[in-house]
């Protein structure tokens, strides 16, 4: 028999919070950071180039450009893409903001297409019917880290010439017909945020497998300013630098790098775990009737950024609200990822979006509940969400 739920003044299932992510951070980390500070170079030295050859060669891409954030690097790739005034890009509404932020940035306008409704991904089949003459470019997420319908959408894509800027924020590590993501788009941009796989602090980067492509991230970071004498209209001399596009500060540090370096060398370990949790939450969930586990398409291998489960309302006697606070007083950290991108009220304004434009995005939000899920948690901390979904679920299944 379950205990008196914590809401309603019972004890709860912890003491302490377990968030529903965290960086993990290890003294070969500080070392790695703490080396750098006794160098010459605080910023822009041989760390950079190194982390981005320790990325794009684990991905299988040519080139990589490291960012300041993920947001930086999706900006950068969607200027690069072409995208400008007058153009339409799309992308999933179950994101979040910076998807269709860095459309807005260019003067570009937003267009979703609706998620399928097994994966949460973007379904190719409405990217069909959403594309236009207008459309420059798609964005599909690979959303809590299974990869997007990558050959699908690639030849939707192709057929069209326009290009894929993939948003791998979630999905460092995961596999695509057993390729790792980053050489599979013409952009992959990936996060280094403390939640995501790993992490710089703030970072991201951008991969592709094209040189014209790499030469203008690399301009788009630092300003759009190239000293590259191949590019220079004219040459005043070794101080000469010109600036050919309207660029950002966008440049990742080497402090960040050595970071990002040694974080890098746990990726794979790290995955592992991730999966090896998100397993032991398939096991214990899958016997709840209440609870939707996540589906994990046979082709794919998530990095499980996220672990989201959909509630089955209709088997509760409440909402996701109550379930949500209920768990949040028993101290596990439930999150919900995303609130739909079209209900963010700058969206409405601006672009005219309103409830009812995306059903399965909506149907999806209502229900998602995101679990702590992160390399650093105990098998304690996990046999605690366990615990703690189990007690409440319980208390409001309906008979
Ligand atoms: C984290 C994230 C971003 C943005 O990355 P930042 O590094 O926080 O700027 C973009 N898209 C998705 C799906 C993300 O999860």
């Amino acid at each position: 028999m379950p205990g008196k739920l914590a809401i309603h003044g019972g004890t709860p299932v912890r003491k302490t919070i377990v968030p529903y992510g965290h960086q993990w951070i290890d003294s070969d980390d500080s070392q790695a950071v703490t080396d750098v500070l006794k160098t010459d170079w605080i910023t822009q030295g041989p760390k950079v180039e190194e982390f981005e050859h320790v990325v794009s060669k684990y991905c299988h891409a040519k080139y990589a450009v490291a960012f300041s954030s993920g947001t930086a690097a999706l900006h950068a790739a969607a200027f690069t893409a072409g995208v400008s005034y007058g153009s339409d890009v799309i992308t999933s509404p179950i994101t979040f903001v910076a998807d269709g932020n860095c459309v807005l940035y260019l003067g570009g306008t937003v267009k979703f297409s609706d998620i399928n409704p097994d994966t949460y991904n973007i379904d190719p089949g409405n990217i069909k019917t959403t594309l236009t003459s207008k459309t420059k470019a798609l964005i599909p997420v690979d959303f809590a880290g299974q990869p997007c319908d990558l050959d699908e959408i690639n030849t939707i894509a192709s057929d069209h010439r326009i290009p894929v800027i993939e948003d791998a924020a979630h999905s460092l590590g995961a596999e695509y017909k057993g390729k790792k993501i980053g050489g599979l788009a013409d952009f992959t941009v990936f996060s280094f945020h403390p939640v995501k796989a790993i992490t710089t602090g703030e970072g991201g980067m951008v991969l592709t497998n094209y040189e014209e492509f790499y030469e203008q991230l690399l301009m788009f970071r630092t300003h759009g300013i190239t000293k590259d004498p191949r590019k220079l209209k004219r040459n005043e001399g070794a101080w000469y630098y010109e600036m050919q596009e309207l660029g950002f500060n966008y440049r990742l540090t080497d402090l960040q790098c050595a970071l990002g370096i040694s974080q890098f060398k746990k990726l794979d370990t790290f995955i592992k775990r991730r999966r090896a949790i998100a397993l032991q939450y398939n096991n214990a969930f899958s016997e709840l009737q209440e609870i939707t586990i996540p589906y994990e398409k046979k082709d794919v291998r998530s990095a499980y950024h996220i672990y989201v489960i959909q509630l089955q309302l209709e088997r509760l006697t409440c909402g996701r609200k109550t379930i949500f606070d209920a768990l949040r007083a028993e101290n596990i950290g439930v999150q919900v990822h995303y609130i739909p991108v079209h209900y963010q009220p700058y969206y409405q304004q601006n672009l005219g979006y309103k409830k009812g434009n995306f059903p399965f995005a909506e149907r999806y939000y209502e229900r998602a509940l995101t679990l702590p899920l992160f390399p650093r948690m105990t098998d304690g901390d996990v046999e605690d969400v366990i615990e703690a979904v189990q007690k409440v679920i319980s208390y409001y299944r309906r008979d």
